[in-house]
């Protein structure tokens, strides 16, 4: 049994606390590892260990150039031990190891983006009216907590700690209680990667591990991606202690299907924007709008094609479906299909899946309700499953309208040929993310983040350390005389 241990100032120790989590293989339910549940001693400990990296040498004097360098050797480390890191992903999370393969080469390009960034941070030079010098600096926010899923294990990880390391915080991140394994995998590859002792420090637990974190009052920042609900509480309970927080959230976003559409691309989009890792992606397209023109026609086809969906291990290269995460996450969406039963008319799905092998595992049918109203708990709530909620919509306005009828806005996308319609729907979107003719790619290089109780704050990109930087006002006197007021 593998059992990983605390990462916290450099190396692996054992918990203070007694308690421990049992990790699971969701293909076949096999618990796989068992990780410590981290008490309030031990969220202490990590934090101390983050703080006195922050504010003593080597790490306070490691120069932007030292700092990219670590991270292009993450990355390289993340190369080196990919076909192991996406393998251990497939096993823990469940998602077909093809898609682990994409994730790990995009932790690897994240750590390198970052990399490349730590010698572009740049502070201004500001033109005051004085006889003066004033600058505005950046400097690094601090000691830096960050909480997150288990939907995309190490590439969440990546998305928190490159750029905190880019900025030059020091970090205490906590991963999923269900999605520990490949994060504690990494941190083996720390200290080769020349990161300094305390600087990033991993603790496993569960919500109130998070919860200690969000509460601590050395931690500067929170840094969270999970649900709106745990959102919400983390926003309230940083305001103890006013921390900065960046949160990103959840979604029901719209995928808006125009009847100019390329038909094919657009019913393809229609499934990969919300079957792609079983549903289980906070962007995932899962309110699908089809002008009534082509209504039934797009309903029929995303049957037809889904209804081929191969669903199994994730570590057969055949299989497009894996297992959802955990029985409470399969609970909660089979919960959502009974729910969806009463509302709407089913095309496909709707239950568990089982079967052969299946029956060992948490799998679930790709469902398709249409027919939806877009009051229903189907359309307005995440449900993070493979279930399509199809709309009919009668025109751009009503389709507009529609899209932005939600609490939600962290993702739309919008199919048609006509570059004008494109243009409109895509200014009138309220959503931090717009694909035309597309749905779900993801780039480091570009912005990520919600409108509305999709979250608060920016990751990736430039906009992504941004949120680990502080501004510091310098002014310098130029005047040699004494201000000469008394
Ligand atoms: P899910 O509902 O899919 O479990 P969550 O938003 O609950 O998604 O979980 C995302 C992350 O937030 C996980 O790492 C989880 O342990 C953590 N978490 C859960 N509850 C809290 C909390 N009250 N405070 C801080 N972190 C929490
Ligand atoms: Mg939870």
């Amino acid at each position: 049994m593998n059992e990983p241990r605390l990462y916290i100032d450099g190396r692996f120790v054992d918990a203070h606390s007694p308690r421990t989590i049992d990790v699971i293989n969701p293909a076949t339910q096999e618990i796989i590892a068992r990780v410590p549940h981290a008490d309030a001693t031990d969220v202490n400990a990590a934090v101390a260990a983050a703080r006195r990296a922050f504010e003593t040498a080597p790490w306070r004097d490691t120069t932007a150039q030292e700092r990219g360098r670590i991270l292009f050797r993450l990355a390289q480390v993340v190369r080196d031990n990919a076909a192991r890191l996406a393998e251990l992903e497939t096993i823990n999370n469940g998602k077909p190891i093809v898609e682990s393969e994409f994730d790990i080469a995009d932790v690897a390009t994240c750590f390198e983006y970052y990399g490349g960034m730590a010698t572009k941070i740049h502070g201004d030079v500001v033109p005051v009216p004085d006889n003066a010098l004033s600058l505005a600096l950046r400097e690094p926010i601090g000691v830096c907590g960050q909480i997150i899923p288990w939907n995309y294990p190490l590439l969440m990880a990546a998305w928190k700690i490159a750029p905190a390391i880019c900025a030059g915080c020091t970090v205490i991140l906590k991963p999923a209680e269900q999605t520990p394994l490949t994060v504690l995998e990494l941190a083996r590859h720390f200290e080769a990667a020349g990161l300094p002792p305390g600087v990033v420090n991993i603790i496993t637990g569960l919500g109130d591990t998070g919860a200690a974190l969000t509460a601590h009052p050395d931690v500067d920042k929170i840094a969270f991606t999970g649900s709106a609900e745990v959102g919400k509480i983390i926003m309230r309970s940083a305001a103890d202690t006013l921390k900065k927080i960046s949160l990103e959230l959840g979604g029901k976003s719209p995928n808006i299907l125009f009847a100019d559409a390329d038909f094919e691309a657009s019913v393809d989009g229609a499934l990969f924007g919300l079957f792609i890792n079983q549903g289980e992606v906070c962007s995932a397209g899962s309110r699908i709008l089809v002008e009534r023109s082509i209504y039934k026609k797009v309903v029929d086809a995303m049957v037809e094609k889904a209804r081929g969906i191969r669903l199994g291990n994730g570590l057969d290269r055949a299989t497009k479906m894996g297992p959802l995460v955990s029985r409470e996450q399969l609970e909660r969406v089979m919960a959502y299909q009974t729910v969806g039963k009463g509302e709407a008319k089913l095309a496909l799905g709707g239950g568990r899946a089982t079967g052969g092998e299946l029956d060992r595992g948490l799998y679930c049918e790709p469902t398709i309700f249409y027919d939806v109203d877009n009051s229903a708990r189907i359309a307005r709530e995440e449900i993070f499953g493979p279930v399509a909620a199809v709309i009919p919509f009668e025109d751009e306005e009503d389709a507009i309208r529609i899209a932005n009828d939600s609490d939600y806005g962290l993702a739309a996308a919008v199919w048609t040929r006509d570059i004008f319609r494109a243009m409109r729907t895509v200014k009138r979107l309220r959503a931090g993310i717009v694909w035309v003719n597309h749905m779900q790619p993801t780039f480091v290089e570009a912005p990520w983040g919600g409108y509305k109780q999709s979250g608060i704050g920016r990751e990736l990109g430039k906009w992504g350390v941004e949120e680990y930087l502080h501004v510091k006002q310098v002014h310098i006197n130029l005047n040699e005389a004494p201000i000469g007021w008394y």
